[in-house]
């Protein structure tokens, strides 16, 4: 029931490169099998991930100027009004999680992860993350016992500046909203279309024909599947890993949260091996009254400087004005490159 579509498109050029020979290039356009939406696989072996060396950002006078560096995180970021934190912030190993300066909906949080102003991907250790997500999972939940609960509870994260990040000292956004975003939108919209026609969840549907098919199966865990996306939204692809038994935030118990990390310590030591060191993370939860069609996932979508010089952030007027993604690299080409990192 769930339909990989795609199509191959051709355009003809007399290249350069082989003395002006015809040369037939492919573009192959895929669909999104929940949303319909189109991206593309394109411009393949053009955009290579390059290192970047952190040490030199690591200094004692960018950590002055750093609000989350200890101890500015004491008397530089906000802290949550008494009604709603008495202690103005939560903490939870190293995460301390604050309101945004800068908020972004009605309830906006920072779950600043560790004391390291810097920290590179081998080093996001598993005690790190599971802090993060645990201190996130805790607001929201102090929050649904204090009646202020929205619908909708996204973590998102963007790690190192060529995500978006505008400050490299790590930390998680943790949203509590009425609008869920389009992305989140369009995927429970859909998510119910689905279980409305065929009275399964797209989300053990999906787990399960990935698993038959095998190309974009990267492994399992207990109750998760991790997967390569088939119409992915970054330049170097996306990564899916779905619990398809876990809906809400009350099913996220500690099992959950470590099989979570798990999963994506194994996915980073894979970016670390293929020179990938920034990416964009959501954490998506079913809102209340969707546990039957909607699961527990997690999209990660590496990003990068389309080169070190200029450093050309990889999102452009495709995504921009077309809203269109597309991808240099086969889905199915990294699932297998990732295997043996599962
Ligand atoms: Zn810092």
């Amino acid at each position: 029931m769930i339909e990989f579509r795609s199509k191959v498109v051709t355009t003809t050029i007399m290249d350069p490169r082989e003395d002006f020979a015809r040369k037939v290039i492919e573009t192959e356009i895929r669909y999104d099998p929940l949303t319909g939406e189109s991206g593309r696989l394109a411009h393949f072996g053009m955009i290579k991930p390059q290192k970047e060396d952190f040490s030199s950002w690591d200094t004692p006078e960018n950590r002055s100027r750093c609000p989350f560096c200890p101890p500015n995180i004491e008397t530089a970021t906000p802290r949550f009004p008494p009604e709603q934190l008495p202690e103005g912030h939560l903490h939870r190993g190293e995460t301390t999680l604050l309101p945004n300066i800068s908020p972004y909906d009605q309830f906006s949080a920072l779950a600043v992860i560790s004391r390291d102003h810097v920290v590179p991907l081998e080093k996001l250790s598993p005690r790190l993350l599971k802090d993060a997500f645990g201190a996130g999972l805790e607001f929201f939940r102090i929050m649904a016992a204090k009646k202020t609960m929205l619908p909708y509870q996204i973590i998102s994260w963007n790690y190192m500046p060529p995500s978006g990040g505008g400050i490299v000292h790590p930390h998680q956004q943790v949203i509590l909203s009425d609008s869920p975003g389009n992305l989140l939108r369009k995927t429970l919209e859909n998510s119910k279309r689905y279980y409305l026609a065929y009275r399964q969840s797209y989300w053990k549907e999906l787990c399960r024909t990935e698993k038959e098919r095998g190309e974009r199966f990267i492994g399992e865990l207990e109750r998760s599947c991790w997967l390569t996306a088939f119409a992915p939204l970054g330049v170097l692809g996306e990564f899916l890993g779905i619990f398809s038994e876990v809906h809400t935030i009350f099913d996220v118990d500690e099992a959950v949260v470590d099989e979570l990390v798990n999963g994506l310590e194994r996915l980073f030591r894979y970016f670390y091996s293929a020179d990938i060191y920034s990416f964009n993370m959501g954490l998506f939860f079913a809102p209340e009254g969707a546990e039957e069609y909607f699961s527990l996932h997690v999209r990660v979508i590496p990003r990068i400087f389309l080169n070190p010089i200029q450093k050309p952030p990889d999102v452009n007027a495709l995504q921009m004005v077309l809203q269109e993604p597309f991808t240099v690299v086969h889905p199915e080409k990294q699932c297998a490159e990732l295997k043996l990192f599962w």
